[in-house]
């Protein structure tokens, strides 16, 4: 379908950005791989778009320390084009190789991928997995959110209607540790049907930390515990207890895709792989 009529602004700078965000009807634009297709559905009727796409301010990847920042206009295919981002949160490339195609890598940005905040994108759950921090501004102040609060539900998020997401500031990783992502994905989209992001710690041979975070399943990415995990070898009866109640408190989603049931054994099968990946490759 043809989207429904709207004006087309290009901000110059973040300070344009920030003073015309939050007006009436106004919706940002930064890859638009979300947003025109929900255009184009008519799920979304903007009366203006307000493109950030050529803001210098909010790209980049700052590696500078031992965390990262990552400007939200960065786009996947900037992410992968650095090894040294990759090196330092493998989890990160792994799972931008599996987003979409090449067009919606090269366009798609980081930023606008949490900010849409799709219940079976991928990127929300490796953010909560590495404990990102969002910071978000608008024209009358900064603030930061973790990814933790940030997920509100399906495509809602902590974001103010007059705010935009500036970067994402990640943590150090733990030393050593070993990163995976594993995901059950729809064919035609890439889309997760059922996805894991987990890092792991290990001391000799036994589990000392999990974080592991979920997307596809429910309304919104979450950590979901399989702190039972620690303190086992990461054989395979050990995995399997500790990500039991991976859907536990979850409204698990059913659709044309997968049932209920599927989809909340599909979990446990990611959060299982996961695990047992991000283990053999730590230390
Ligand atoms: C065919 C196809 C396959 C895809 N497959 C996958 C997949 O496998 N996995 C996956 O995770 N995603 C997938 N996507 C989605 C893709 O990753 C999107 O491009 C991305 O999620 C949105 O980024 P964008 O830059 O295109 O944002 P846009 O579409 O421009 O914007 C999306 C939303 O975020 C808001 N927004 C954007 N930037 C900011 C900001 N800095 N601050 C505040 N709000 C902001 C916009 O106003 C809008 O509401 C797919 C998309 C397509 C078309």
């Amino acid at each position: 379908m043809i989207p429904a009529s709207f004006d087309y602004v290009r901000a110059k700078s973040l300070r344009d950005a920030l003073n015309a965000i939050g007006t009436d009807g106004t919706k940002v634009l930064a890859g638009g791989h979300s947003l025109i297709p929900m255009m184009r559905f008519r799920l979304a009727q903007p009366g203006r778009l307000l493109d950030i796409g050529q803001l210098a301010e909010l790209k980049g990847i700052d590696l500078k320390g031992r965390g990262a920042r990552i400007g939200a206009g960065t786009s996947y295919r900037e992410l992968l084009d650095s090894p040294e981002l990759a090196e330092r949160y493998p989890l990160i490339a792994e799972a931008t190789r599996g987003i979409g195609d090449v067009q919606v890598r090269n366009r798609g940005t980081i930023g606008g991928g949490l900010a849409h905040a799709d219940p079976a994108s991928d990127m929300p759950a490796v953010m909560l997995a590495l404990g990102a921090t969002f910071n978000l501004r608008s024209k009358g102040g900064k603030r930061s959110v973790a990814a933790a609060d940030f997920f509100t539900g399906a495509f809602t998020t902590a974001l103010a209607s007059d705010e935009l997401l500036i970067d994402i500031a990640l943590p150090a990783p733990p030393k050593k540790a070993g990163m995976a992502y594993a995901s059950f994905e729809q064919k035609a989209s890439g889309y997760a049907i059922a996805a894991a992001a987990a890092v792991v710690t290990k001391s000799r041979k036994t589990i000392t930390g999990v974080t592991l975070a979920l997307t596809g399943v429910g309304d919104r990415a979450y950590l979901a515990d399989a702190s039972g995990a620690v303190g086992s070898h990461g054989d395979d009866a050990a995995l399997e207890a500790a990500v039991a109640n991976v859907t536990k408190g979850i409204d698990v989603n059913g659709d044309i895709h997968a049932s209920v049931e599927y989809r909340s054994h599909l979990a446990r099968v990611v959060a299982r792989r996961a695990i047992a990946l991000a283990l053999s490759r730590a230390g």
